[in-house]
């Protein structure tokens, strides 16, 4: 950190695997954030007037500069997060693939489109199209500093408004390489700017003159947000965090789900907001499908599998779950008490945890999880569903997988396969509960960042005047018999 005097005006970010400085950034203030918004409402006029062709030209020039720097810019999410160059890259290439989406698709989801007028007021033609709101003020998490934020800014982005983005104080300099590359695509107007420092930048970013607030983090600080936002009925998109379970069927392929248990719950040192936290397994297959986990847990190292905790306060909050669940009778059958260093976690796989549990009910966000047997599939679904949380879930089945998939109160669901939704671009993400509301992604992401605009255009006068003072009698009678004759019949 730097000294208490500068730590106002600049604060740095660090090397989680080392605690080296790896870059100094400005704290904005109030008034640097006003000003960014301002010079972004600015620019939005322009980027709306493009039109869906400019931006879409404008957007594929951004993901090829992403494209092209990818290694730099894997280089940069791996110094300010810990995470292996790799995961880095899979997070760069999903991101690159949402942005191609968000910019072939937006005219298809938000262009002008004919509805019908209806019986009575056929002399109209009826349109809606989905205008942008403005700027989108996005604030970041730290655990996908590219693909999470860029889930908002780009289908923001192709709706046609202009952003200013908060990313975390643990990845700044992340932001400052995705703002820079944006500059070199689009030199023209700030289109896509940045403000850098702690929550106070976040929260002066909410209280400014946004037309949205578009927040990826805490269910803690997402109701914060949404507090500030009500005070100018600024409206809010609430990703928050998640508690995911994955299901384990008699009839599932046992390698297959023990492989995306694994990787589900210690990649990314379980610093997921859909990673998997609980394991519920069919009776009939539960010893095999443990044997079959621990094997593949043993062989997970962190330091080379996976990178050290972002941030270093996590560290208590992931001892304090193991903690708890071994102090309540849960067994750990890889890693425990000893799991939680200075820096990294080892893997851990608990078993006979209480359902009532930190470890079962709290976003541990480490690579933990809490495996449990159940009698059938009904329990396993009643179980995965007694939570505060519901963003993402997955499912091992042969048979009943989009059965069970549909019962589970969850956003999203994969089935025989771990975090496929998060990288299929035209499905929408976000969560209920805790977990939040609102979507990015897919379709309904880009209707988010749009407000649908109806135009009704009279063709050709009525014969019956509805509205306007010189309705006659006759006419209200005439109008009262064709409604009960076309909606009045008994059935
Ligand atoms: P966090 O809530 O601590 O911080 C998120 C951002 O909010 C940061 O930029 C922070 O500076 C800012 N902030 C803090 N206080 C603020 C305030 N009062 N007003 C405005 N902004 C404020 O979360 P985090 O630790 O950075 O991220 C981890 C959390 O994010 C986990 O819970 C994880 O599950 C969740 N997450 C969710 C998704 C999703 O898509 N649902 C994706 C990634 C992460």
């Amino acid at each position: 950190m730097t000294s208490i005097a500068q730590a106002v005006e600049s604060f740095d970010s660090l090397d989680p695997a080392t605690g080296a400085v790896v870059g100094t950034h400005p704290v904005h203030g109030e008034a640097d954030v006003d000003a960014a918004v301002a010079r972004a409402r600015a620019a939005a006029g322009w980027w709306d007037s493009l039109g869906f062709g400019g931006r879409a030209e404008r957007l594929r020039r951004f993901k090829g500069v992403l494209a092209r720097r990818m290694t730099e810019l894997c280089e940069v999410v791996a110094a300010e997060t810990g995470k292996p160059t790799g995961d880095a890259q899979l997070e760069v290439v999903l991101a690159i693939e949402h942005i191609e989406w968000a910019a072939r698709n937006a005219r298809t989801v938000l262009g002008r489109r004919r509805r019908s007028p209806g019986l009575l007021l056929a002399n109209q033609a009826a349109t809606v199209e989905y205008r942008p709101l403005g700027v989108v003020g996005v604030i970041g998490p730290w655990n996908y500093p590219v693909f999470t934020p860029l889930g908002s800014i780009s289908y923001a982005l192709a709706a046609g408004n202009a952003v200013v983005f908060k990313p975390s104080e643990y990845t700044p300099g992340v932001g400052r390489w995705l703002t820079d590359a944006f500059a070199e695509a689009v030199p023209e107007h700030p289109v896509f700017d940045l403000v850098t420092g702690f929550g106070a930048t976040g929260a002066a970013l909410t209280r400014a003159d946004v037309d949205k607030i578009a927040f990826t983090g805490s269910a803690g600080t997402g109701k914060k947000i949404m507090a500030a936002a009500a005070e100018r009925l600024t409206p809010v998109i609430i990703e928050a965090g998640g508690k995911d379970p994955l299901l384990v069927d008699s009839d599932a392929d046992l390698d297959a789900a023990a492989d995306a248990a694994v990787w589900g719950a210690f990649s990314n040192s379980g610093q997921t907001c859909v990673g998997v936290e609980r394991v519920y397994v069919h009776d009939a297959v539960y010893d095999d499908f443990v044997e079959r986990l621990v094997r593949r847990a043993r062989a997970v190292e962190a330091g080379t599998d996976y990178g050290p905790m972002t941030m270093p306060a996590q560290l208590d909050v992931v001892r304090g779950h193991i903690a708890d669940a071994l102090a309540r009778g849960g067994r750990a059958l890889v890693g425990g008490a000893d799991a939680v260093g200075d820096r990294y976690v080892a893997p851990t796989v608990l078993v006979d945890v209480p359902e009532d549990s930190a470890a079962v009910r709290e976003e541990t966000f480490g690579p933990t999880v809490t495996v449990t047997r159940v009698a059938d599939m009904d329990e396993a679904v009643d179980r995965a569903n007694d939570s505060a949380y519901g963003l993402g879930s997955t499912v091992f089945s042969k048979r009943r997988g989009p059965e069970l998939a549909r019962r589970l109160r969850t956003g999203q669901t994969a089935i025989n396969a771990p975090l496929s939704f998060a990288g299929i671009a035209s499905l929408p993400f976000g969560g209920v509960g805790d977990s939040g509301f609102g979507r990015i992604h897919g379709p309904e992401g880009l209707r988010e960042f749009a407000r649908p605009k109806a135009v009704a255009r009279q063709r050709f006068p009525m014969p019956l005047a509805l509205t306007s003072f010189a309705r006659t009698p006759k006419t209200e009678a005439l109008v009262g018999k064709l409604i009960s004759t076309l909606h009045g019949r008994r059935r």
